[in-house]
């Protein structure tokens, strides 16, 4: 591979999945501002909705979420309590019963759930939330524990949608990763669903696993759309074990580097393309049936938390430890650890840690980020009309791109900004060009491939 593609897969850039990125939220010393924001929200205003569950039965060597072990059922029984209390404590603060168009449940392995928990849940949400038919509901899910019986529960709850971590089907690898999850156990977790009528199946695959090869990644996306999921995303793994201390159970030295990275994850790309997946954004692919590809091909995509989404409501409210979400007037983030999450909710208050005020400046370049990595292509000149802005203003955001456009990976005509297909993978480079945040902590953030 070229020198050059490897230093750029070798930059650490933030992931976008929000802008101004969480690092730059401030903290908050009550929910004042929040409830301020949420009362402000007009009654017809749609929302979408996030809940954090941040327990597993065992940790994976390889995770980077919020969650930790809870061996037994209590303190989820009793994290559901205060998950209930939170949403009739934020409905109190909406005007009207408004309508929620897509509801997510992330984790942490949101299915730990009992059955009496997670109809607790269910049922605050609807008395606080117009949720209807047409609502999606999704729920990720580990597919070790999909049974009849949980199956049948998630449709009880409402849930259409599954997302299942799927990571590599090679032996090596999951012993590696500390994850035994063979092909059969996704394929009857996937028939399980299907049986009771969730059709909606997206598998989460990863490529930059220890001992992983192309071989390892091509087969396992291979076998994984032979179940034909709506949607597939992989994702690189990011070693950041000052980060993550699990991860510290990884070997290193077993990691491939940066120009096998690129190649797994071509690889993927490739076969999915021809297996006939639609390409969303860098590193999702989308069945041409599936709302996302449609989203594509209208140019309704959007960007948030869970990576790319279709969800197009004005604001995204998180409820459960650390969960953050999105109003008109800027980002907010829950406390991230369980305790002082509960201690605030069982106060009465709402749980916030962290805030982010939008400011003009922040908007116009959140357009300009999201815009490059949904469509890999913003016309600059465009967004600033929107704000009133002139384009000479981000001089220095152009400056920083004439390496990309040297390189062939990115073309600047007038103040439109298109990545080359070569260039699509190091989209988040282009996107850190017009970040004003981002500064020498750039280290702490994963590898752009
Ligand atoms: S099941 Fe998912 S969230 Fe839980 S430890 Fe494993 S990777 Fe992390």
């Amino acid at each position: 591979m070229d020198q050059k593609l490897t230093t750029y897969a070798t930059r650490t850039v933030p992931r976008y999945t929000s802008y101004p990125t969480a690092p730059h939220f401030e903290a908050a010393t009550d929910g004042a501002t929040y409830a301020e924001w949420l009362g402000q929200l007009p009654e017809t205003t749609p929302v979408s909705l996030y809940l954090h569950v941040p327990y597993c039965r065992s940790i994976c060597r390889y995770c980077g979420c919020h969650t930790k072990a809870a061996v037994r059922d209590d303190p989820v029984v009793d994290y559901a309590e205060v998950l209930a209390a939170e949403i009739d404590l934020l409905a109190r603060h909406l005007k009207g019963r408004r309508r929620a168009t897509h509801i997510h449940w992330g984790g942490g392995t949101p299915s730990l759930l009992p059955a009496e928990s997670l109809r607790l849940v269910v049922q605050h949400l609807n008395a606080a939330f117009d949720i209807g038919p047409d609502a999606e509901h999704a729920m990720e899910l580990d597919p070790r524990t999909v049974t009849e019986d949980l199956a049948a529960r998630l449709v009880e709850a409402g849930i259409n949608r599954a997302s299942l971590g799927v990571q590599d089907f090679t032996p090596k690898v999951m012993e590696a990763i500390g994850r035994i999850q063979p092909y059969e156990v996704v394929a009857d977790a996937v028939a399980r669903l299907r049986a009771v009528g969730i059709e909606a199946i997206n598998f989460d695959l990863m490529y930059g696993l220890p001992f992983q090869t192309g071989d390892d990644v091509e087969r396992t996306t291979r076998k994984s759309a032979e179940l034909k999921p709506s949607r597939i995303a992989i994702f690189g793994y990011a070693h950041v074990p000052w980060f993550k201390v699990h991860q510290r159970l990884i070997d290193v030295s077993a990691l491939p580097g940066a120009v096998e990275r690129m190649e797994q994850a071509e690889r993927a790309r490739m076969a999915l393309e021809e297996l006939g997946y639609v390409t969303v954004g860098f590193d999702h692919f989308a069945h041409p049936d599936d709302s996302m590809a449609k989203a594509v091909r209208e140019g309704t995509l959007k960007r948030n938390f869970q990576g790319y989404t279709t969800d197009t409501a004005p604001a995204l409210i998180g409820f459960g430890a650390s969960a953050i979400g999105k109003l008109p007037q800027g980002y907010v983030q829950n406390a991230p650890d369980v305790g002082g999450y509960k201690r605030a909710v069982l106060e009465g208050g709402l749980p916030i840690a962290r805030f982010k005020t939008l400011s003009d400046d922040d908007r116009l370049r959140a357009d300009i980020i999201e815009a490059l990595m949904t469509g890999f292509t913003v016309d600059v000149e465009e967004v600033c009309g929107r704000y009133g802005v002139d384009p000479k203003a981000l001089d220095a955001s152009f400056d920083a791109l004439v390496e990309l456009v040297r390189d062939g990976l990115a073309t600047v005509e007038g103040w439109t900004v298109t990545m080359k297909p070569a260039g699509r993978p190091f989209v988040r480079i282009a996107a850190a060009a017009f970040d004003a945040y981002l500064n020498a902590e750039a280290a702490r953030h994963s590898v752009a491939v």
